[in-house]
């Protein structure tokens, strides 16, 4: 049933008119087959919340907890045979009823970090001592809602930016070139992430420019602030555009920000005249694994790898939503380790979910299912992630440091590639 189809049969289901156009997923394509609330990692119930849109009881779906304490990690989406979406229909039910989003103060914190992260950095190492102090954690807990027992992503002295540009480049950029796409945390919290990409596409022949961009939006997708997370499409999708359209790829190495280009960017976008343009940086925007792994396909991957001993490879669910984790496994394979894919949902940070004070437990406890069992099992393997979440909920709780993809990678990569040697 179409949009207008709806709205002519029921004029009191405008708002579930409403939620299907803002979500462009049709909740009547649902057989109520259970595989999303089976699948979620927190126990919530999205098939109930569809269940009830389809019978037409919006004011239902919107007081359902689920609605609202969904964590947004498309672990449903995953796994939903009609293309149903229940992550996004629920995110278009909270569209029409902003301002539910937790502490206020919490929500724009975490939906602008991409303003805090260039302070935090400037002031390292103090602001890592501030983060750290007694009684820090207390005062977050209480007057931000930012569980006690977190502690915030330390921030970097020197931005990755600042190291891209002194940097001598490896290789001789025979292949053209490829943009990274440098988000947040990459730029103020884990630069090795992107000094590791870099070199990689370096020594794979490449030229490295960084893009010209802001962030990508997903923490304000997240936190409700939609027309703030439009303005950044927007803002990206006017300054990536001329570059796509000359066939650029657009790298990126965390999963949630690149995926918003690609999997955000054309809905967001939708009526803005700038249709087109965002199909263009959607369709020229891959993850780094995918940008190797198509690369290898084509036997065109110009590495040589020395990669050795076990690794947990743990995929972010972004990727297995919109992705292919089985690229980032085939990958580590490739670069010589003896790699397995972790058979675990959600690390349960799904964001900044797991550092909110009322979903501290549910997060543990989306861990404990399968992912941090499965690390402890095996003590000698070298855990690998692609995302920053699942980087810190897996130290929080299990006190191992995983390492990045790309650093994985670049670590296997022996001296005798690129022409750099
Ligand atoms: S998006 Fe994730 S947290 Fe939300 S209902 Fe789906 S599986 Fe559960
Ligand atoms: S998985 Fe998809 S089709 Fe099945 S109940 Fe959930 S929304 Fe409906």
């Amino acid at each position: 049933m179409t949009t207008e189809q709806i709205r002519r049969l029921d004029p009191a289901r405008d708002l579930l008119a409403r939620v299907t156009e803002l979500s462009g997923h049709d909740v009547y394509a649902c057989y109520q087959c259970g595989r999303c609330t089976a699948s979620c990692p927190f126990s919530f119930e999205p098939q109930q919340v569809v269940r009830r849109l389809q019978l037409g009881q919006v004011d239902a779906a919107l007081a359902a907890g689920t609605t609202w304490s969904c964590a947004s990690c498309f672990t449903c989406t995953a796994a939903c045979p009609k293309d149903v979406d229940p992550a996004r229909v629920m995110r278009a039910l909270r569209e029409l009823s902003p301002g539910r989003h937790g502490p206020r103060r919490r929500a724009w914190l975490f939906a602008n970090n991409h303003r805090l992260a260039p302070m935090g950095s400037k002031l390292a190492p103090v602001s890592n001592w501030l983060l750290r102090a007694p009684g820090a954690g207390v005062l977050a807990h209480y007057c931000l809602g930012i569980h006690r027992a977190r502690t915030l992503p330390a921030y970097a002295r020197r931005p990755f930016p600042a190291w891209f540009r002194a940097r001598r480049p490896l290789g001789d950029g025979r292949r053209g070139s490829v943009l990274l796409f440098h988000d947040t945390f990459m730029d103020y919290n884990h630069p090795e992430t992107g000094i590791a990409a870099t070199e990689l596409l370096e020594l794979a022949g490449f030229h490295v420019e960084l893009t010209d961009s802001v962030c990508c939006g997903r923490p304000m997708i997240s936190k409700g602030f939609t027309q703030q997370a439009r303005a950044q499409a927007r803002a990206n999708v006017e300054r990536l555009y001329p570059r796509a359209a000359e066939g650029l790829f657009i790298v990126g190495c965390e999963p949630s920000c690149l995926l918003a280009l690609r999997a955000e960017y054309p809905d967001l976008l939708r009526g803005t005249g700038l249709e087109h343009e965002a199909r263009a940086v959607a369709g020229q925007s891959l993850l780094l694994d995918e940008f190797l792994a198509a690369l290898a396909e084509r036997g065109e991957l110009d590495l040589r790898f020395a990669g050795e001993g076990e690794v947990l490879f743990h995929a972010h669910c972004h990727q297995k939503a919109y992705g292919s984790p089985g690229a980032s496994l085939a990958l580590l394979r490739l670069a010589g380790y003896d790699a397995e894919l972790v058979n675990a949902a959600c690390c349960g940070m799904a964001g900044a979910f797991g550092y909110e004070r009322e979903h501290y437990a549910a997060s543990r406890a989306a861990g404990e299912r399968e992912l941090f069992p499965a690390i402890r099992a095996h003590p000698k393997a070298q855990v690998v992630v692609a995302g920053v979440s699942c980087r810190h909920q897996i130290q929080d709780f299990t006190g191992r440091s995983p390492s990045h993809l790309a650093e994985a990678l670049r670590a296997a990569v022996t001296a005798a590639s690129g022409s750099a040697g």
